[in-house]
């Protein structure tokens, strides 16, 4: 009876992976459509000052509209197209599709100093699609200058050496680049030790539990001080409440960006909330010429 109950649940296991893998290649086939028609979008999250919550930057996240499933998360679907060779594709939409939309508003340059794009890590792993990669951004003149590069951290790990003879390459061309995650890896000190980058981003579960967990504080400010010394820009990720944000401007990190600060929002809601913060800040600082 016993051996029959659990060969049911083998069965049941099987046909319950059967199904998983159907869906997948399901979902392989329609993010191939996806990405040749309207269905998947970008919103905008600024990042801040800590201070003075002045605009630094906004990342941009894709968002894909699926007609049954709803909004499909890029956790899900990122990995879908770069385990099948998608990642050039997702990209050079990415770029695309934010040169049409940002350079157009006339903010990029001004009151937004750069737009950060997330890559794969297979993308980046690949010296060659980086150099496919660097060639598309160029091709986007009114782009190139302000474009900030996100990898992870997990993506540096590889190959440590060649990671930052890509990224000094890269740099010297004008792209920047940043840390996405940091701190989620196994190698944050030793890849600071070899690569130059302009930022680095604390993983949000640092900044979840920075009000709680002493020991998480302790890394957070020893990495503040660190870049500090390098001269690497921090941003604190993921943060959620006005406690979060004064105990990092406590601990001296001068940029943050989450869901407390904004939302990431399609690009015309960025224009709006950026000509509300301009009135804003005109208001509280009446010597600041309204445009500029
Ligand atoms: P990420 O680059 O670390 O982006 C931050 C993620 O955290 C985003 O999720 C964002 O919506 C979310 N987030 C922002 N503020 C908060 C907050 O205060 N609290 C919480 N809980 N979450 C917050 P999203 O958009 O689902 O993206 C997930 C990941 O997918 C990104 O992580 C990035 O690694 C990847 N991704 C997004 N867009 C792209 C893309 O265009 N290309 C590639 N290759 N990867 C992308
Ligand atoms: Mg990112
Ligand atoms: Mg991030
Ligand atoms: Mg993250």
């Amino acid at each position: 009876r016993e051996a029959k109950r659990t060969g049911n649940r083998i069965c049941f296991h099987n046909k319950q992976l059967a199904q998983a893998e159907r869906q997948r290649s399901d979902l392989l086939k329609e993010l191939k459509v996806a990405l040749t028609n309207e269905s998947l979008s970008l919103v905008y999250q600024p990042k801040y000052s800590a201070d003075k919550l002045r605009i630094t930057g906004v990342e941009v996240l894709v968002r894909w509209h699926h007609p049954y499933h709803g909004t499909i998360s890029p956790a899900i679907f990122v990995p879908l197209a770069e385990e099948n060779g998608l990642s050039r594709i997702l990209s050079e939409f990415v770029v695309t599709k934010v040169a049409k939309e940002l350079p157009a508003t006339g903010l990029l340059g001004n009151a937004i100093p750069h737009v950060s794009i997330n890559i794969s890590a297979t993308e980046f792993n690949s010296a060659q699609a980086m150099e496919n990669l660097y060639d598309f951004i160029q091709s986007q003149a009114q782009l190139a200058p302000y474009v900030r590069i996100e990898i992870t951290e997990t993506a540096t790990l590889n190959d440590i050496g060649k990671s930052s003879a890509l990224i000094r390459s890269l740099r010297d061309r004008g792209l920047s680049f940043s840390v996405d995650d940091f701190g989620t890896g196994y190698t944050s000190l030793a890849m600071l030790k070899d690569v130059t980058v302009d930022e680095i981003k604390i993983d949000r579960s640092f900044v979840a539990v920075i009000d709680s967990d002493s020991r998480a504080r302790t890394i957070v400010s020893a990495v503040i001080a660190m870049a500090s010394n390098f001269r690497i820009d921090v941003v604190a990720e993921g943060v959620e409440t006005e406690a979060q944000l004064n105990t990092l401007r406590e601990m001296g990190c001068k940029q943050v960006q989450g869901y407390y600060l904004a939302h990431p929002m399609p690009i015309k809601a960025l224009v709006e909330h950026l000509e509300v913060a301009q009135t804003h800040a005109t208001k509280n600082n009446p010597t600041q010429p309204y445009s500029s």
